[in-house]
Order: C-alpha cells, then sequence, then structure tokens
C-alpha cells in the first residue's frame, strides 16, 4: 500500500503566481507541479512587496486546492541588500564563475542571513512537527541553518538550481565558510550536476564540513511541450511568424537578458556567420527573445546597452531593404507561443557561458516535430550538456566557433538531424522536471 506522505513545505524566494484557473505559472512551479498536486503542500516565500516594517511572525496565507501560499513581505533596505545586494550581485556572478563581476559588502551579507531568518521564522510560525521541507536556491542557502537555530527538528532538504564553482573561486567570497557550514543543517543537498557536486564537496571538506551535496539533474514535463508545440500549428502568432520569415531558416535564441547566458558573444558570432558564410545572408533570420530581468542591478542594465548597440549595428551591417537578418526582443513571450516557435526554428541557439541546466535546451528538443526536427547548438558550460550528446556542442566564448556550429546545423541532413534528435529526446525523456522531484524527494524522506 502506498504510503501516506506527510505535508510538504517549500521554501523559495517568490511563491508562483495563480494565474486564472488555478493554473501554476513560474518555472520552479512548472518544475514542482507533480510533487504539489500529489499532496498537501505550503508554499513560503516573498510577496513581491516592500514595507516599512518586515512580519513575519504573521505571514499571509492563501489557500487555492491542496496548495496554501504563505507570504511575507520584505523592508526596501532588506529587499536591497538581500537580493539585490549579496544574492544577485554577489552570489550569483561568483557561483557562474564571472571573476571580476561579484561585488561583495558586509552590509549586504547581514541583510542576507537577517532575510534568511526572517524566512525561518515565519516558517517556524506554520510548521507541523512531521511536514517534509524543502529549500529552494542561491537566495536562501543559510535558511535551513536558521531553522535549525530556531529549533526545527523536521527534514530539510536543500536544492540549489545554479552551477556552484570550484575551491579557488567560492573562497574569495568573504566569510564564505559562514555559508559552507549552513549546508550541515541540511539532511539531503541538491546540486544539478556531479561537477557542481564535486566542487562543492571539495569546499566542504576543505572546510572540514561534514555535508555532502548530491546530483539531481532538473528537467521539463516533455508532453507539455510535444503537445503545445502541436497546437500551435495553424495559430495566429505561427501564422504571423511563418509570414514574416517569407520561408527562410529561423534560428531561435530565448533567455532571460542575463550576462551569464553570453548574448553579446551571440550576437557576434551570428554576424560572423553572415560574414564569413556570405550564402546565409537573405535566407537566415535570428530570432532572439530576451525578457528583461534584475533591471534593477547596474550590470543588467550595462547588458541591454550593450546588446542594444550590437543589435542595431549587425542589422546596420546586414540588412537589405527588405531584410532584418537579427530580431531582438526585450518582452516575454508565453509558453504556448514560444513551443510553436521552437518547432518552427531549424536552429536551437543556446549558449550560455555557465548554466545551472538550461530548460530552454530541453524544451527546443521536446517541441521538435520527429520527422523534421531541426538541431541544437548548445554551449559545453551548459548543465544539459553533458546529457545532450546530439547537438552541436560549441564554447559560447569563441563567436567564430559559433558562426562555425550554425552553418555546420544548417547544413544538416534531415537524417542526420533526426538521429541527434533521438539521443538527445531520450535524455530529456529520462530526466524530467516529476522524475527530478520525486527523486530528490524520496531520497530526503527515504527511512
Ligand atoms: N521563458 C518564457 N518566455 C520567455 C523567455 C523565457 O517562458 O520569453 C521561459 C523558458 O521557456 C524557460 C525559462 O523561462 O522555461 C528559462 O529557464 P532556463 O533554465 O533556460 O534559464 P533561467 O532563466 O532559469 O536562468
Amino acid at each position: 500500500m502506498a504510503r501516506v506522505r506527510p505535508r510538504l513545505v517549500i521554501v523559495s524566494n517568490r511563491v508562483p503566481a495563480i494565474r486564472a484557473k488555478a493554473a501554476l505559472a513560474g518555472g520552479l512551479a512548472v518544475a514542482l507541479k507533480d510533487a504539489v498536486t500529489a499532496r498537501d503542500t505550503l508554499w513560503l516565500g516573498w510577496s513581491g512587496k516592500e514595507t516599512e516594517s518586515a512580519q513575519a511572525e504573521r505571514p499571509h496565507t492563501r489557500r487555492t486546492g491542496g496548495l496554501t501560499l504563505a507570504t511575507i513581505d520584505l523592508t526596501h533596505a532588506q529587499y536591497a541588500g538581500f537580493y539585490v545586494g549579496f544574492a544577485n550581485s554577489m552570489l550569483w556572478p561568483l557561483f557562474h564563475g564571472r571573476v571580476g563581476q561579484p561585488a561583495f559588502h558586509r552590509s549586504d551579507l547581514a541583510m542576507y542571513l537577517e532575510v534568511n531568518t526572517l524566512y525561518a521564522q515565519a516558517l517556524k510560525t506554520l510548521l507541523k512537527a512531521d511536514d517534509t521541507v524543502w529549500v529552494h536556491d542561491y537566495q536562501l542557502i543559510t535558511c535551513g541553518a536558521a531553522l535549525r537555530e530556531a529549533g526545527v527538528k523536521n527534514r530539510i532538504g536543500f536544492f540549489l538550481h545554479i552551477p556552484f564553482p570550484p575551491p579557488f573561486l567560492f573562497e574569495t567570497l568573504p566569510q564564505g565558510e559562514q555559508l559552507l557550514r549552513s549546508f550541515a543543517a541540511y539532511d539531503v543537498i541538491g546540486v544539478q550536476t556531479q561537477d557542481d557536486a564535486d566542487n562543492l564537496n571539495a569546499c566542504l571538506a576543505r572546510a572540514h564540513i561534514v555535508a555532502r551535496a548530491e546530483p539531481f539533474a532538473i528537467g521539463i514535463d516533455p508532453d507539455l511541450y510535444a503537445k503545445a508545440a502541436a497546437a500551435a500549428d495553424g495559430s495566429e502568432d505561427q501564422l504571423r511568424l511563418e509570414g514574416s520569415l517569407g520561408g527562410r531558416a529561423l534560428i531561435l535564441g530565448v533567455d532571460r537578458l542575463d550576462y551569464t547566458k553570453g548574448l553579446p558573444e551571440r550576437f557576434r558570432g551570428f554576424a560572423q556567420l553572415l560574414r564569413r558564410y556570405p550564402e546565409h545572408c537573405k535566407h537566415v533570420t535570428f530570432l532572439q527573445v530576451a525578457p528583461v530581468s534584475r533591471g534593477d542591478v547596474a550590470q543588467y542594465r550595462t547588458l541591454k546597452r550593450e546588446l542594444d548597440g550590437l543589435a542595431g549595428k549587425i542589422n546596420g551591417e546586414f540588412a537589405e531593404f527588405d531584410y532584418v537578418p537579427l530580431r531582438y526582443l526585450n518582452t516575454a513571450i508565453a509558453r504556448d507561443t514560444l513551443a510553436g516557435f521552437y518547432r518552427r526554428a531549424a536552429v536551437g541557439l543556446v549558449t550560455p557561458l555557465r548554466d545551472g541546466m538550461n530548460l530552454v535546451a530541453k524544451e527546443y528538443v521536446a517541441a521538435q516535430d520527429a520527422r523534421t526536427p531541426g538541431a541544437l547548438v548548445l554551449s559545453r558550460f551548459a548543465g544539459a550538456a553533458s546529457a545532450m550528446q546530439g547537438a552541436l556542442m560549441v564554447n559560447p566564448y569563441d563567436p567564430d566557433e559559433i558562426a562555425d556550429a550554425l552553418h555546420a546545423a544548417l547544413k544538416l541532413g534531415v537524417a542526420e538531424r533526426r538521429t541527434r534528435w533521438r539521443s538527445m529526446n531520450a535524455a530529456v525523456q529520462a530526466s524530467t522536471a516529476a522524475i527530478w522531484a520525486r527523486a530528490f524527494l524520496d531520497r530526503l524522506e527515504a527511512e
């Protein structure tokens, strides 16, 4: 007989948005969909609101079906120090290996610890003795330790969605040992890849901390993308895209506007394709979807200016009165529309400089038509790369290598595209979001 599972408690920076028809939106919510719908769940996160004073002792709760959303507000100073400061100006660049970019301020670290404690205090007011707690990502590394300090005895797991850097980088973080020590509060520590586990374990060992990270690769719901992609045929957006392409091949990039995604190098790679392989001029369109994210962090604004300039320069060089080679948008595209665009694209271009996993690569594969699949050009520094043997692998720092891979991808015959796609699709099917969540929770709840 199936064991009745205790309540699941998820803690993440934000709670998912509840759309009409109670559908869960947002990346983590999609990944956790099966786990959340299968059992009673409490999900705690920031409300998105900045208030005069934080009120951890009274989280705001809302129930929808078997899911309770609990939210806390943060003060402006907490948001600035914890989120904009330590999490996104220090940990995010450091963990992605961006030497020189991370900005450390002791006051930001203090705010990070304070807000992690705030989450823990808020959670404690709602926690039952047998709840299973699952804390997510780099914003909340010390939340587990704060929960233990508050006397919480429950099983607590932690999953890091972004990469973990090797010791020589991690050890540049002032007071980093405090962060490392807090990993010992967790019963299970999950990371995306074996490399991430090796890096974190090496750091823990060097600091003589008894804790061990294990890889659990996150995935997508491939059937959802396959169905949405097939259903998009004949939709208004698909017809508009088709009409605008005028029969040209489509290269598609989809990323948050983030400096880890390698967008300037990618734009230069596309320009090199047109320069070095002029046969593609007028026959290929590159569509880069890049919704603005973290606009309140200075580096993101600088990146946007750089891309605006590059896009103008490339189109200035290669456009003709009836041909614009690069289409660059800063607005987000809805999932169902995106699925159809993936299917229409001859090449999925995914070239992050470093990425925990990269779900776009998996979504591109899942959305293809098995009879006429497109090709994937993929950075070897994406977590997804190790399982994607069928992709054309590139070093994303080299625009010429991107150009060569794009040229090769556009020239691939259908038989080879099918062979490559079958191996990539098998990998996507073997490592779905549902499998990821189940594996992590089984491990956390193992007797
Ligand atoms: N995404 C989207 N619309 C957009 C751009 C991105 O729905 O206009 C989604 C995309 O489909 C993917 C997620 O955002 O599911 C991005 O996840 P990924 O792991 O690739 O990168 P992250 O943003 O987490 O670094």
